[in-house]
């Protein structure tokens, strides 16, 4: 069965060894490590319940290049349904995680891949398709998690790839061998990267002829020779290292871990090199890419406004506030804010299409709303909980003075709200809201999936502002105006 559990997916990070650095610290073994064990819990989780009997029928399903039963992670979308169920299985997760589970980035990454390598062959007789299901089938086969690299570091944004000073600034082809190509470069914020099997590395944007090798999609493996690893910072990360309650989610983390990628002269073989040089197709890469990853940020980020909102709601009633009209009125708010980009997602995934290579595409315009909204309404969703919350999500005295002799029994009394119930369940339901709301997690809502002016661009473009003109035309009786199907 081509399926990992999660304790499979940690046996299987043991046996690479990636090049990684942290805090100026090179690390070994990101399963053992306090900086990374969140992390990779949370990506584990996607292993676990796709064969948990409650869940399998959203996170696996049936390879349509083998027959085989799969983790939903690394299928090729064949209908509205898969399109459907991706969403509901990133709430799923997200409701059991709080945190980002990582894994979809290279899931959305291989389905843009997918359809762009069969279009690529097409217009120029390239043979990048049967290549890549090729790679599709070991993936699936071994139930890999590739990362989905995009994002370049990108130097002076006025410039194109190949003007800026710096060749380095994009990923970019520097030799072609007869058996494969050397790349060199770098990928930023890369999700999940040193908790990954390998890196799906794709153009960060519309390319040109004069940029045509910066036009490469490819694959590498985590521990290749030449790539290297500098995780980041995040906020309130040393808490991973010093103690357990105040970080809120010790199991999985408020984030998903991201990492700066390099690329150094690395080595890619003919057979994992999707892309190379066909400038033309990078720009429709990066927004059929970007489209499946705006499609899940209702989902995934609808669960963990789940979690949120049960956190909110248990300490109203640890606080004694569950009663007061506000509290409830604001409680509805949030859960108006969660569902209706959930409805966005949902809907995208509806009016999703199939593409020419047969696999299906969500609706570019509705998931880019999605993920415009998500921009919004998950601060407003934070907002509210802090406002619920009060003050101490700011001044809360931590897990050190609440075990140590001479302050415990002062934290214990005056950390208490309602009577019967427990300083430290008020204590911990606060410090899981300063963990989903209070830094890094926030920045990921805004910037994850790309920036809102990212989002702005592709609703501007797809908007059919020329038609609804005419449609106001129409009824003005300005000019002649057919009648619009919608
Ligand atoms: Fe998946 Fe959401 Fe994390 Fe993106 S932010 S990788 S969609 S869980
Ligand atoms: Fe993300």
């Amino acid at each position: 069965m081509p399926q990992m559990t999660g304790k499979q997916y940690k046996e299987s990070l043991k046996k690479i060894h990636p090049l990684i650095y942290y805090m100026g610290e090179k690390i070994d073994n990101v399963t053992t490590h306090p900086a990374f064990i969140p992390h990779v819990n949370a990506a584990a989780l996607t292993y676990e319940m796709a064969l948990a009997p409650e869940f399998e029928e959203l996170c696996s399903a049936k390879s349509h290049l083998t027959g085989e039963k799969i983790n939903r992670f690394t299928h090729i979308h064949q209908s509205h349904d898969d399109l459907i169920k991706k969403v509901k299985m990133l709430r799923a997760i997200g409701q059991q995680t709080g945190s980002c589970f990582q894994r979809c980035v290279g899931f959305d990454g291989m389905n843009a891949t997918y359809s762009i390598t069969y279009d690529i062959d097409k217009k120029y007789g390239t043979g990048y398709h049967e290549r890549f299901k090729t790679f599709m089938k070991m993936i699936q086969g071994k139930d890999l998690m590739p990362s989905g690299a995009m994002t370049d570091p990108k130097g002076d944004r006025s410039l194109s790839p190949s003007q800026q000073k710096d060749p380095d600034l994009y990923v970019h082809v520097v030799e072609r061998k007869k058996d494969g190509i050397i790349v060199s470069g770098a990928k930023a914020h890369i999700t999940g990267a040193v908790n990954s099997h390998g890196h799906l590395v794709m153009p960060t944007s519309a390319m040109r002829a004069e940029d045509k090798d910066y036009a490469v999609t490819f694959y590498v493996p985590i521990d290749a020779p030449g790539l290297l690893h500098i995780f980041g910072r995040q906020s309130n990360d040393t808490r991973k290292c010093e103690c357990s309650m105040d970080q809120g989610n010790a199991e999985y983390g408020c984030v998903g871990g991201e990492a700066l990628i390099v690329f150094d002269k690395v080595f890619v073989p003919n057979e994992h090199v999707f892309m190379c040089g066909e400038y033309d197709f990078a720009g429709e890469l990066v927004e059929r890419f970007a489209t499946f990853h705006r499609q899940n940020y209702g989902g995934c980020k609808g669960g963990l406004a789940d979690v949120l909102v049960g956190a909110v709601y248990a300490l109203t009633l640890a606080q004694g506030t569950s009663k007061a009209s506000h509290v409830k009125d604001k409680l509805a708010e949030m859960i108006h804010l969660a569902e209706t980009i959930y409805c966005c997602s949902i809907a995208c995934s509806c009016q999703g299409f199939q593409q020419p290579a047969g696999c299906y595409q969500a609706d570019p315009l509705l998931a880019n709303i999605t993920k415009l909204n998500v921009t919004r309404n998950v601060y407003e969703v934070a907002r509210l909980a802090h406002d619920i919350t009060g003050g101490l999500l700011a001044t809360m005295p931590s897990e050190f003075d609440l075990h140590d002799p001479a302050t415990g029994k002062w934290v214990d009394k005056y950390m208490k709200g309602v009577a019967d119930v427990p300083a430290e369940t008020r204590i911990r339901l606060i410090r899981l809201i300063d963990a989903m709301t209070c830094g890094t997690a926030l920045a990921e809502s805004m910037h994850g999936a790309g920036s809102p002016q990212a989002q702005k661009i592709m609703i501007e473009r797809r908007g059919s502002l020329e038609r609804k003109k005419k449609l106001a035309e129409k009824l003005a009786k300005i000019g002649e105006q057919p009648f619009f199907v919608c």
